[in-house]
This record gives C-alpha cells, sequence and structure tokens, in this order.
C-alpha cells in the first residue's frame, strides 16, 4: 500500500489510523521476524497520537517509519550503536519529525541501520541483522537498510533514511523501492545523528515516486536550528510529477558505464535510458572527469568530519559510560572501546589520521580540493542537461557475509553514489527491472537521477516517467 492508498482508505472510512497501526505492529510482529527491519516499536505513542489524527492534512494519520539515527523526543535512538542501545533516550524532537507531525503523519518505528550510518549493506549494525526481503540470503544494502527492507516487506508505508555517501538511494536500489537524497542545506539535519556535517541530508523511502514527492515536501524547507539550512521556498514536485520527459536533456556520463559494473545492471539501466527516448527525452553523452576521485575524496573527508562528531562519545554525557575506569583518560577510552564497532574504529582513525598535523595538507586539504572538481564537473554538465542518469550501484545486492573483512572493496561499491554528496546534488533511485545475479533471481536494480542543485522536481519528474 502507497501512503495515497492509505489517505483514501482512511477519507472512505475503510480503516482507520489506530486499526492501521496494530495491522501494522501485526506485520511486525510476523514477517518482520524474518526480515529485522525494526529495531524498536512504540504502539502506544503512536496509538495515542493516532486519537487526535487530523485526516484533513497531507500526511494526516500516516504511520512513517524512522532510521534510528534522528531523534524523536522521549524515545531510544541507537544509531545502530552498543554505545547508545543501552541508556540513551533523545532530549528533543528532530525538526524533520516536527514537520511531519504537523503534516499529520505519525512516526512509528525505528528502522535499523549500520553503526552511525557508516556502511553500505547494513551489516554494520551492532544490534541485528537485516535481510533483504526479495531474498533473505542478501544485505539490503545501506546504511538505511531498515528503512529500505520495511518498505519494500510492506511492513511499512513510508520511511526516513539518511544519505551521505548513498545510504538512501543504494538499499532503495537493491529492495525494489524509491528513494531520494535532497540537496544539501534542503532539508534540516537539526536532531539528526551527526556522520558527516557536510555531506549529511535526511530524504524518503517509498514503494512510489508520487509518495517520494509527498514526504519529502512534507520534510524540506528552512528551519533556523540547522546553521546549513537554506531559506528557500520549497518547490511544488507533486504539480509537474506526470509532466513526462518530452524535450528534457538527460546527460549519460560515461564514467559511470566502465568496466567492473554488472551487465545484467548496465541492460536494465540502458533499457529504461532507451524508453526515457521513446518518450520524448533527448540523450546526450556526457563526461564527469573527475568521477575516478570520488570514492578516495569522499573516504577522507566523511572519516575526517565523523572523527570530529563522534568525539562527543566520551562516556560522560551520552550513552554508555565505562565501569571502574583509573582515570578520567582511562574512561573515555574504555567507553570508547567497549561502546564503538570496528567499523566506526576505522573511520576515527583514518580521519584522525588525514586531519592530523604533517598530513592534513597530503591527505585533507587535498581532498577538499578534488570535492570542487567534482562539484564543477556537475555544474559544467548541468549547463548541457537538465538531469543525469546513470546505475546507483555496479550489482545488486550481495549476500550477507560476501565482503567480511574486506573494508575497501564494501567502499568501491559507493563508486556511483559519493559524487552528489560531495557536490551537494539532489539524487533519486527509482527501480529500472531485475536481474539475476551471483545465483540470486529476480534481484531489483535501480536507475539514478542527477540534478542541479535544488531540483528535486525535475529527478522526481524522470523518476515518475521511469516509473510509468
Ligand atoms: N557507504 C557509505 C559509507 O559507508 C555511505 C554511507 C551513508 O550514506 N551514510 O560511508
Amino acid at each position: 500500500m502507497t501512503i495515497f492508498d492509505l489517505r483514501r482508505r482512511f477519507k472512505s472510512g475503510e480503516t482507520t489510523p489506530a486499526a492501521f497501526l496494530e495491522t501494522l505492529a501485526g506485520e511486525i510482529a510476523q514477517r518482520d521476524r524474518e526480515v529485522g527491519a525494526y529495531v524498536s516499536h512504540d504502539l502506544e505513542s503512536a496509538l495515542a497520537e493516532a486519537a487526535t489524527a487530523d485526516l484533513s492534512l497531507p500526511l494526516g494519520g500516516v504511520p512513517i517509519a524512522i532510521k534510528d539515527n534522528i531523534n524523536l523526543l522521549g524515545q531510544p535512538c541507537t544509531c545502530g550503536s552498543r554505545f547508545l542501545a543501552e541508556n540513551y533516550t533523545a532530549p528533543y524532537d528532530a525538526s524533520v519529525i516536527r514537520k511531519l507531525r504537523a503534516a499529520g503523519a505519525i512516526p512509528f518505528g525505528r528502522m535499523n541501520m549500520d553503526e552511525f550510518a557508516m556502511g553500505s549493506a547494513t551489516e554494520n549494525s551492532a544490534l541485528q541483522t537485516t535481510r533483504n526481503p526479495i531474498d533473505p540470503e542478501r544485505v539490503p544494502g545501506g546504511s538505511s537498510g531498515g528503512s529500505a527492507a520495511a518498505v519494500a516487506a510492506g511492513s511499512a508505508i513510508a520511511a526516513l533514511g539518511s544519505d551521505t555517501g548513498g545510504s538512501i538511494r543504494q538499499p532503495a536500489s537493491h529492495c525494489g523501492v524509491v528513494g531520494l537524497k535532497p540537496s544539501y542545506g534542503r532539508v534540516s539535519r537539526y536532531g539528526l545523528v551527526a556522520f558527516a556535517s557536510s555531506l549529511d541530508q535526511i530524504g524518503p523511502l517509498t514503494r512510489t515516486v508520487e509518495d517520494a514527492a509527498l514526504l519529502f515536501q512534507a520534510m524540506a524547507g528552512f528551519d533556523p536550528a540547522d546553521s546549513t539550512s537554506l531559506d528557500v521556498p520549497v518547490p511544488d514536485c507533486l504539480g509537474g510529477l506526470n509532466d513526462g520527459v518530452q524535450g528534457l536533456r538527460l546527460g549519460v556520463p560515461k564514467e559511470y558505464f566502465g568496466e567492473g559494473i554488472d551487465a545484467g545492471v548496465r541492460k536494465n539501466v540502458e533499457t529504461a535510458i532507451q524508453k526515457l527516448a521513446a518518450q520524448g527525452a533527448e540523450i546526450v553523452g556526457i563526461s564527469l572527469p573527475h568521477t575516478q576521485h570520488a570514492v578516495a575524496t569522499y573516504y577522507i573527508i566523511a572519516p575526517a568530519e565523523a572523527s570530529s562528531n563522534l568525539s562527543r562519545f566520551d562516556g560522560i554525557r551520552y550513552g554508555r559510560r565505562a565501569a571502574h575506569p583509573a582515570d578520567i583518560l582511562d574512561l573515555y577510552k574504555k567507553s570508547r572501546e567497549q561502546g564503538f564497532g570496528p567499523e566506526v574504529k576505522r573511520r576515527i582513525i583514518l580521519g584522525t589520521y588525514v586531519l592530523s598535523s604533517g598530513y592534513y595538507d597530503a591527505y585533507y586539504s587535498r581532498a577538499q580540493k578534488a570535492r570542487t572538481l567534482i562539484r564543477r564537473d556537475f555544474e559544467n554538465a548541468f549547463k548541457q542537461v537538465d538531469a543525469i542518469v546513470s546505475p546507483v550501484a555496479s550489482t545488486p545486492a550481495r549476500r550477507l557475509g560476501a565482503y567480511a573483512g574486506d573494508p575497501l572493496h564494501e567502499y568501491l561499491s559507493d563508486a556511483f553514489t559519493l559524487s552528489a554528496n560531495l557536490a551537494g546534488i539532489p539524487g533519486v533511485s527509482v527501480p529500472c527491472g531485475v536481474t539475476d545475479f551471483d545465483g540470486g533471481k529476480n534481484l531489483p536494480t535501480g536507475l539514478q537521477i542527477l540534478g542541479p542543485h535544488l531540483g528535486e522536481a525535475m529527478i522526481l519528474r524522470v523518476a515518475r516517467a521511469v516509473e510509468k
């Protein structure tokens, strides 16, 4: 069921917000036992909100599942980490939660994720395994794997995720749902636990493009509590959604179709592009020449920012505190040693290293220059084209455990999604068919559509044409 379907059922009286929440809770108890998308849910407080739901609002009475790194007053917010799993309760609502509530939505359910959103498979969660509902032997993608898996399994209508380097678009692609990463500054980050503050954005994961547009509009907009929030009007993304692609210029970057891309993924993406051409789009070959540097650039900048952001987890104020420390330094060390998992420690060490005196110029400041070149690639491309189309990931969902102990392999798999975050531009993943891969049958693949800064309405319109 979609958000629009559910709203129709509420309006016709076929179901009520409270009755529907009970149904969802039943789904979670049954079907989610296999998928493992939900970390927790609080039916009681959701039912209390349902009792006063205003069905005339755009999301009136609609339950929305929330990635477990977005603060919700009085609720746990684990970030998939042992550090916060035991004794952290959010002291306030994230701004997106306030906006969703103002639009009538009911936040319901906290979704599993890679620890502090570091990962591409949700296997870095310290809490539980999330399986891909299309094939339970496979990962759902990540880091918003719980959000994508629940929407794909039908145990959530729609969900929020966060995307620092692909964490909304890639799990959407792997689970066969729609995922939108908004432009940097479009959606408030206030109340999102920071991973890499210059890259993080919150966005929707939904079953349809129309739902993504509706949810995006409800959560976007200026927020004085986030200094990077943009004070610009939120466009009407629903109005022109069905305008089609007639006359649009769509760029196909040659760097996104090189070696290493799975044949089935390539075929589905090329077929989608041909169909867009058949609907009247003009297909233009383009180049984004600094694409090859995206992985190295991202894996310097993101860990650098993470090492700074995660210094607040010291055993004093938030979450876990080690027992019987010898002194204050020992308290910091033991709390961090016990609370963080291996990938988070790796990122903190990488980030501290690239920021340290003697290496700062060689790594961090060069990465910032490379970031500027990557952003300029897009600025130049958008002088020629309205949107850019590409694969989301080079393969469909891999098997659980396939890259165990091989973080570099995992980092390289992010090659097509990182650049949008480095450039601050919006991107959407929309399903574009299924393929067989590594013994798996009919696995979803996604088409990525990238747009110019603040061009969400444009990319959603192209995504809608693909969906049709
Ligand atoms: N896979 C990337 C990483 O591990 C991106 C994660 C994200 O977007 N949160 O950093």
